[in-house]
């Protein structure tokens, strides 16, 4: 199969640059075009030789994801559906720091990515896993999620600027950004809480967020990156030791195995105390990096009696607890608790020195399935 470019880090090029004969600098100049200029044709790098251009033609794919959907919320929330080059379908939720209320602009977005299609993983709550698993995203996938998006972010911009004055005038959105030059990013944070389960796909995920990351790269901070689990133990305990200080985020949802069990299959192979050890191992050398994520479910995992063993194993990791309504799915019968029984779980963290939040979904108009990863996602983003 042929390497997509995507899927190439600077030192392969820079390898594969020099057994052409051609100078190191060209694999920068290359990496440029893609991640700063964020061309999608090998046509449009102009200072690269044509003879270059056409080895890379033949050598390597360069392929982009069509568009198959874009829904939109009037709080600039946009969940977009790629179509890969097997028709497989992935999904991101783009999810602008501050929304773009009248008057104001937004330059800052989190972008929420997927990591397989389909999960194998089968949380008896979950829309993602409900068709099963059906494959891993490839490295040009996961990175090409955020380049293209990075595209139609721009591409939005320029219509904007490029749109004759009314009266008031309206801000141009993301116009500083994008004549903000060669620096700039479209997206800013990228949270990994996509379909599927980001540590089976290790290796995958991993070299999606070097380049992600690399300043011959996306230059994405890894603070800026976070990962959710269900929690894969050894793959936690393998991701301590990269040299990256990505955050981590556990979908714990139950504190004790008797309800994990029931929730979450995960849980047989990696019990709470294994999953547990394993999250002290990466806050240990990564420092506090770890939320808890804890979805309340009516009449699952919202008793009190789960306020105690989730406050302790918060409190051992350093981590905060992000609670979550559930969001319900179609198809199946759970729901979310009350408001009042869910304010009175949060206070009842609270007052085990807890440092807790709650979210609710806000409503708005995309459909209910990606609720899930908006929710996460404005999360994630207000937890930095
Ligand atoms: N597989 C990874 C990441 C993707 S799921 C994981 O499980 O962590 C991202 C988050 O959405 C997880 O915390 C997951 O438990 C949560 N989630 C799944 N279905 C949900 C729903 N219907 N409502 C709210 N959160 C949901
Ligand atoms: Fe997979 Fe995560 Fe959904 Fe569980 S919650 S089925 S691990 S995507």
């Amino acid at each position: 199969m042929t390497l997509d470019i995507k899927s190439q880090t600077l030192e392969e090029l820079q390898r594969q640059f020099g057994e052409w004969q051609q100078p190191g600098y060209r694999a920068a100049q290359l990496l440029d075009w893609i991640y700063t200029r964020r061309v999608g044709d090998w046509d449009e790098m102009t200072n690269l030789p044509k003879n270059l251009r056409e080895k890379l033609r033949a050598e390597y794919s360069f392929q982009s994801m069509d568009l198959a959907q874009v829904q939109g919320s009037r709080d600039s929330t946009r969940k977009f559906l790629w179509r890969l080059s097997d028709h497989s379908l992935v999904e991101c939720v783009l999810i602008p720091a501050n929304p773009a209320f009248y008057g104001e602009t937004s330059d800052r977005h989190t972008l929420c990515v997927s990591t397989q299609v389909g999960c194998a993983y089968g949380c008896k709550f979950c829309a993602s896993g409900l068709d099963g698993f059906k494959r891993n995203l490839r490295v040009e996938e996961i990175v090409g999620q955020v380049l293209t998006t990075e595209r139609w972010l721009a591409q939005e911009a320029k219509k904007e600027a490029e749109k004759p004055a009314t009266e008031p005038p309206e801000p141009p959105q993301e116009a500083a950004v994008v004549s903000g030059g060669a620096e700039s990013r479209l997206i800013n944070n990228l949270v990994i809480m996509g379909m599927g389960e980001p540590l089976a796909n290790y290796e995958n995920l991993l070299k999606a967020l070097k380049i992600l990351n690399a300043p011959w790269g996306a230059k994405i901070g890894a603070r800026k990156i976070t990962i959710s689990t269900s929690g894969l133990a050894p793959q936690i305990r393998k991701l301590a030791d990269e040299p990256y200080q990505f955050r981590l985020a556990v979908s714990l949802h139950a504190a004790t195995n008797a309800i994990r069990d029931k929730i979450m299959p995960v849980n047989r192979k990696y019990p709470v105390h294994e999953l547990t050890a394993a999250c002290d191992y990466y806050q240990e050398r990564k420092g506090r990096m770890i939320t808890l994520e804890y979805i309340l479910i009516a009449g699952i995992n919202d008793a009190m009696d789960q306020i105690k063993p989730l406050a302790r194993i918060a409190h051992r990791l350093h981590a905060k607890v992000n609670l979550i309504a559930y969001n319900p799915v179609e198809g199946l019968p759970w729901n979310r608790p009350t408001d009042v029984l869910q304010d009175a779980f949060a206070s009842g963290l609270e007052k085990e020195q807890v440092t807790v939040t709650l979210r609710r979904e806000k409503g708005g108009d995309i459909d209910a399935a990606c609720g899930q990863l908006r929710l996460k996602t404005e999360q994630a983003e207000k937890n930095r």
